[in-house]
C-alpha cells in the first residue's frame, strides 16, 4: 500500500509537472487549470490515496463501477465528474453521487438528469459533450453531440430546474477531420465555448485533454483536464 502511494506521488508529481509547464508555455495561470483524475477500473483504496495527495476531483466513466466506489469514499472531500455515455436508466444513480455530469448530450438527458436532481434535492453541473467527429444533427461514435446542436442542448440545461451549465468537455475524435489533430480539435472546442458564453455567461469550464494530449488542451485554453493513465497507470481493457 506504501508503494502504491509512492507510485501516485510520484506519477500526480510527472503529471503536476506537465500542467505547470503546459500553461507557463502558454502564459497562463497554473490555477486555471483544473486537474480531474480519471480513476475508471482503479478501486476505492486509490480514490482514498489521491485524495491525501491533495486530489480534489475524480472522474468516473462507468455507474455500476462509480457508485460504490464513491459510496466508500463520501467521507472524503472530492468532487466526483461523471465522463461516461449515460443511459437514462443510470441517471437516478448517477445523480445521487456525481456533482458535475460532463457527458450530457441529449435532451432526453437533460429530462432526466433534471428529474433526479430535482428528486434528491441536489444541483447538478452539466457539461455538453461536444462530438467533433459527428456530422450536422448526428452523436457521435463516444457520445457528444455535433457543433451544430450544442446550443440547443445548452438552452435545454439552462432551462431545467436542478442542472446548471457549467460549458462544455471533448474528447479528441479518433477519426473525421480532427483525428490526429487534437490542438486543433481543442482549439475549435474553445471556439464553441466562447460562442456559448455569449448566451450563458456563467458556462465557463472546457474540459478537453487525456493522459496523451493534455498539452494541447491547455495551450488551447482548457479550464479542465481530464488524466487517468499518468497518474493511475495503464488500465486493464475495457476502461
Ligand atoms: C478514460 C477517460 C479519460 C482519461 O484517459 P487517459 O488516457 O487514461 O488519461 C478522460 N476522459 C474520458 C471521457 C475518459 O473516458
Amino acid at each position: 500500500m506504501t508503494d502504491r502511494r509512492t507510485e501516485l506521488a510520484e506519477n500526480l508529481a510527472r503529471v503536476e509537472d506537465r500542467i505547470s509547464t503546459a500553461c507557463a508555455k502558454a502564459g497562463r495561470n497554473r490555477d486555471d487549470v483544473t486537474l480531474i483524475v480519471v480513476t475508471k477500473t482503479y478501486p476505492a483504496s486509490d480514490v482514498r490515496i489521491l485524495s491525501e495527495l491533495g486530489i480534489r476531483h475524480v472522474a468516473e466513466n462507468r455507474d455500476q463501477d462509480a457508485a460504490p466506489k464513491a459510496a466508500a469514499c463520501s467521507d472524503l472531500p472530492l468532487t466526483w465528474h461523471f465522463v461516461g455515455q449515460l443511459q437514462t436508466n443510470k441517471v437516478r444513480s448517477v445523480a445521487s453521487y456525481a456533482d458535475i455530469v460532463q457527458s450530457v448530450d441529449r435532451v432526453k438527458l437533460v429530462t432526466a438528469l433534471s428529474k433526479e436532481a430535482v428528486r434528491a434535492g441536489r444541483e447538478l453541473d452539466c457539461l455538453i459533450q461536444v462530438a467533433l467527429d459527428a456530422e450536422s444533427g448526428e452523436r457521435g461514435d463516444r457520445g457528444g453531440v455535433g457543433p451544430d446542436g450544442v446550443a440547443a442542448l445548452a438552452d435545454a440545461v439552462a432551462a431545467a430546474d436542478g442542472l446548471r451549465l457549467g460549458g462544455l468537455m471533448t474528447v479528441a475524435p479518433l477519426a473525421g477531420q480532427y483525428a490526429g489533430r487534437p490542438r486543433a480539435a481543442f482549439d475549435r472546442l474553445t471556439e464553441i465555448a466562447s460562442g456559448l458564453r455569449a448566451g450563458h455567461p456563467a458556462a465557463k469550464m472546457v474540459s478537453a485533454g487525456m493522459s496523451s494530449d493534455l498539452e494541447d488542451a491547455v495551450a488551447a485554453g482548457a479550464t479542465h483536464v481530464r488524466v487517468g493513465t499518468a497518474v493511475l497507470g495503464v488500465r486493464p481493457r475495457l476502461g
